[in-house]
């Protein structure tokens, strides 16, 4: 089996394949304003890399609006479907097994962009340069991403970041990046430390037995569960100064 569809199983029985809460997803629905918009129609909303569905549920359930939910793993999408068939939100969620950076949609038709710990697979300059072609003018984008959260850290995990995702940077470099853009920066915040441990973590380590007796502790799926006791490792001794910010920002022209 190979390291992605490893990947899949570990994650496809989680509630999120990230970390971040409800709650957070809601303060940054508030921060949005979408919940006091009027468009004269249902809002239409991308969640971009939306995994099985932690975000995408919720923004239908919160908002009067017609959610895109975009991922590349049809194994996802699949579970995504299933959650919201049981919510009864089949009809609110729209689903998309399609590249973050070739997204299905047209130019300027989207009131906003969800993406949460997703755009650093297309990189977070990419990927707020290209998404902003399908917001409408005054669209909102609202995505989570890895940010130092202060300038003095440890030489030891400044390289374990970096050599994973060059683009890690502090959050006024980030917001730079988005007035460079074409957006101005609405809000930011730091996920708090339990969209890590309680939401993501431990729910992973709770798998984790499952998924190695499911593949006869095989080497592979050994070395995967080792790569995310690093990264928990690397967190519960560097947690002060790295994290996921989350950005929320609007389209000007
Ligand atoms: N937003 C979800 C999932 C985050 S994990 C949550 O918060 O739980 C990142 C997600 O991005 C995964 O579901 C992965 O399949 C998806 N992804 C990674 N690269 C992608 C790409 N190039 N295009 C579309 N989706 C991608």
């Amino acid at each position: 089996m190979d390291e992605l569809q490893l990947l899949i199983d570990l994650h496809r029985g989680g509630e999120r394949q990230g970390p971040g809460s409800p709650e957070v997803t809601l303060r940054a629905v508030a921060l949005a304003g979408l919940a006091a918009r009027k468009s004269g129609s249902k809002l239409r909303i991308a969640d971009i890399g939306c995994g099985t569905g932690a975000s995408a549920l919720l923004l239908a359930e919160a908002l009067d609006a017609q959610i895109e939910a975009v991922d590349f793993l049809p194994e996802f999408i699949e579970v995504l479907q299933h959650n919201a068939a049981a919510a009864g939100l089949e009809k609110r969620i729209s689903t998309h097994v399609a590249a973050m950076d070739v997204l299905p949609f047209a130019p300027q038709s989207l009131d906003a962009i969800w993406s949460e710990g997703a755009i650093y697979n297309m990189g977070f300059t990419a990927g707020v340069r290209n998404w902003r072609s399908f917001l409408k003018p005054g669209g909102v984008l609202a995505v989570s991403e890895l940010t130092w959260f202060d300038e003095e850290r440890p030489a030891e995990l400044t390289e374990y970041w970096e050599a994973i995702y060059p683009e890690v940077s502090t959050a006024s470099e980030k917001l730079a990046i988005l007035e460079q853009s074409g957006y101005s920066p609405r809000a930011y915040f730091a996920l708090p430390g339990e969209c890590w441990t309680t939401h993501y973590f431990d729910p992973l380590r709770e798998r984790a037995a499952d998924f190695l007796a499911a593949h006869n502790n095989s080497e592979a799926a050994q070395a995967l569960v080792c790569e995310q006791e690093e990264e928990i490792a690397l967190y519960e001794r560097f947690g002060e100064h790295w994290g996921y910010g989350f950005y929320i920002a609007q389209r000007v022209d």
